[in-house]
């Protein structure tokens, strides 16, 4: 057992499942959800400004800071916890999904991926090896093994993909040095039951700190994706966090939790707020639409983040017209609360054995 790494179960509601992940630069309360820093930044908002949110775990992505500014120029630079100056828990992914969605000419084979630059078109080659290197340069907590997300359909495709990941995750066991760092392995398997049952049955083998479920929220729908939940809900060791890669909307947390999921990220609040919209427990708000223009209102009467306590609908409106930027900063304050708020209430209500009543008032008030 990694000393630095220990899951603490504190509480289960049927599937859902209450804990605390020790990590070297702080604990991780379980059900969470991480705030995305693509460029070693959450945009738009500081650190100072995450931590009052209540952030612990935020994700950075080593696709993007390999290309720029470069994993051993920030590992020279002191690593990414003080290059960011994020002194509490990070994750970073291992590159491979950006790999797949954002470079062009990428070919893969099945000693990794060569692919070119979406910045200035140089070409780059990233195998499990390099990924778990650069990984151990930027310094996250918890990082990633290297994987291939397959389109969810694709039955052949999937079949490949799940193979070449699993032999990609035992390189990465083998090139992984780091003690301080728990690499969590990654469920592929696409929308077929018997794939994801046999890829977490291989990932859970691996005996890592954590598991990750994967190639999920790609396309497929919603059922489907419960569906898979449930599938690898059944197989991973319940002793360990299990992390649902790239899912944030409301809706998806609370459906995650009670499918025994532990942690989530997405660039969704993030994402919507440069986009103008606020999240809600009923839905999302266009700030940008006219309706706003003279309402003295907060986006929402009950929340208690700094956007809602002093701004009116009538001032972001105006500033989104303006193409003011702290918009988006009062935006993603408001969104990021709203998911972090979701996910304290969750834990609180598993501890108290009313998850149940909180499911369903929460499901009642969606659109
Ligand atoms: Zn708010």
């Amino acid at each position: 057992m990694n000393p630095h790494f220990n899951f603490e179960l504190k509480a289960t509601h049927n599937h859902a499942r209450v804990g605390v992940f020790h990590t070297p630069h702080g604990d991780i309360h379980t059900p969470i959800f991480a705030p995305v820093g693509t460029q070693a930044t959450v945009k738009s908002v500081t650190p100072a400004q995450l931590e009052e949110l209540g952030a612990s775990l935020v994700l950075a992505n080593t696709y993007h800071l390999y290309l720029r500014p470069g994993d051993a120029r920030i590992a020279s630079l002191g690593g990414l916890h003080r290059f960011m100056q994020w002194p509490h828990p990070i994750l970073t992914d291992s590159g491979g999904y950006q790999v797949f969605s954002l470079a062009d000419n990428r070919k893969i084979d099945e000693e990794g991926v060569t692919f070119k630059s979406h910045i200035d078109g140089s070409f780059h080659r990233l195998t499990p090896e390099s990924s778990i290197a650069i990984q151990e340069n930027l310094g996250a907590d918890i990082i990633m093994a290297f994987d291939e997300c397959a389109p969810p359909y694709d039955r052949a495709y999937n079949e490949r993909a799940m193979a070449r990941t699993h032999a990609w995750a035992e390189r990465c066991v083998k090139a992984h040095q780091r003690s301080d760092q728990a690499l969590f392995g990654i469920v592929q398997g696409g929308i077929f039951p018997d794939l994801r049952q046999q890829s977490a049955e291989f990932i859970a083998a691996l005996n890592l700190p954590g598991n990750a479920i994967g190639g999920l929220s790609v396309g497929e729908t919603k059922a489907e994706m419960h569906a898979m939940l449930e599938v690898v809900d059944g197989v991973l060791p319940k002793e360990k966090p299990r992390y649902l890669m790239g899912v944030g909307a409301p809706e998806d947390l609370v459906n995650g939790v009670l499918r025994g999921v532990d942690i989530f990220d997405c660039v969704l609040p993030t994402r919507l707020a440069r986009h103008h919209a606020a999240i809600t427990r009923s839905g999302r708000i266009n700030l940008a639409n006219a309706i706003h223009q003279d309402d003295p209102r907060p986006i929402m009467e009950s929340c208690t983040c700094y956007t809602c306590q002093r701004f009116s609908r009538a001032y972001l409106r105006h500033l989104i017209l303006a193409k003011e930027m702290l918009a988006a900063t009062l935006l993603t304050i408001h969104n990021l609360q709203t998911l972090l708020m979701l996910m304290k209430e969750i834990r609180q209500s598993i501890m108290d054995g009313t998850l149940d009543t909180f499911t369903a008032q929460f499901f009642a008030r969606q659109e």
